[in-house]
């Protein structure tokens, strides 16, 4: 282990110590989510471990990253489940988004000013992801986000969600990542999910909207969107017209 290292994880085991563990249960109960203790983890770099660090991520290697979280876990398990999920995020758009998509995200993710949502699982597809069936349609240089998630951790706090639809061929392959500011206009908010001893980060079920000057999809392509949009509060997908 790298005195770097060691530092970091001893940092990150005294926040776990001092943050969380003390709160944890209270949270639970009350169904908080800590959003001020997140932007402490953002300070200490916890928001970017895998981000480069042009963009402000801490570039950690994955053993770095897995003993971070070890810590983080001893301390809430929900809130390091919670950064894991928004660290995915700020890795995407830092790995497969273009450079004004890094500039705009990723230095905020990093620091946990920002905090990010995951969108891919739905009410008809968890373990299978490769069946979802929200879509993103071309539209001009918009694409229309027609769809529910499930079970998206932070939603109702971030301020960005990557949504994965659907835009090609059915499977794995047809799946695009998109980004969903938040506040375009269509996205809305379901009931919180009751989660077992799950209760500090937030869980909803979330519909969605749409984005713009996309490029057409690529598996796990990230892509920017602002603007039109539809709303369908329905568990299903379904098209709407637009805003
Ligand atoms: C606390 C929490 C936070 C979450 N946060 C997010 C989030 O931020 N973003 C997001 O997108 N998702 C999130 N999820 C959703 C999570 O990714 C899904 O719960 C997961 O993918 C499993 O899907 P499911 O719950 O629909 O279970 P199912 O897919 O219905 O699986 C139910 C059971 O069946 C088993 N099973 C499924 N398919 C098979 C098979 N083919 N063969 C044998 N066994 C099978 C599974 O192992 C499991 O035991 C979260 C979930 C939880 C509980």
């Amino acid at each position: 282990m790298t005195e770097e290292r060691d530092a970091l994880i001893q940092a990150v085991r005294e926040f776990a110590d001092l943050e969380l563990a003390p709160n944890a249960e209270r949270w639970d109960a009350e169904k908080h989510f800590p959003v001020d203790t997140l932007r402490l983890a953002g300070q200490l770099g916890l928001g970017g471990e895998s981000v480069r660090e042009d963009v402000g991520g801490s570039g950690l290697s994955r053993l770095d990253a897995v003993a971070m979280f070890e810590e983080l876990a001893k301390g809430d398990t929900t809130i390091a489940a919670y950064i894991s999920i928004h660290n995915m995020v700020a890795w995407m758009i830092d790995t497969y988004g273009d450079d004004a998509q890094r500039e705009r995200w990723v230095p905020g993710l990093a620091a946990m000013t920002d905090l990010g949502s995951y969108c891919l699982t739905e009410p008809g597809a968890g373990s299978d992801a490769a069946a979802i069936t929200t879509s993103a349609r071309r539209d001009g240089d918009d694409y229309v986000i027609n769809g529910v998630k499930q079970f998206v951790s932070g939603a109702g706090s971030s301020a960005v969600h990557l949504v994965m639809a659907r835009t090609g061929e059915p499977g794995s392959r047809g799946i695009s990542a998109i980004v969903v500011p938040d506040g375009t206009p269509g996205l809305g908010f379901g009931r919180n999910e009751e989660k077992m001893g799950w209760h500090a980060p937030r869980g909803h079920q979330r519909d969605h909207a749409a984005g713009r000057r996309a490029e057409p999809s690529g598996r796990g392509r990230v892509t920017t969107n602002a603007g039109r949009a539809v709303r369908d509060r329905r568990p299903s997908t379904r098209d709407l017209g637009y805003a």
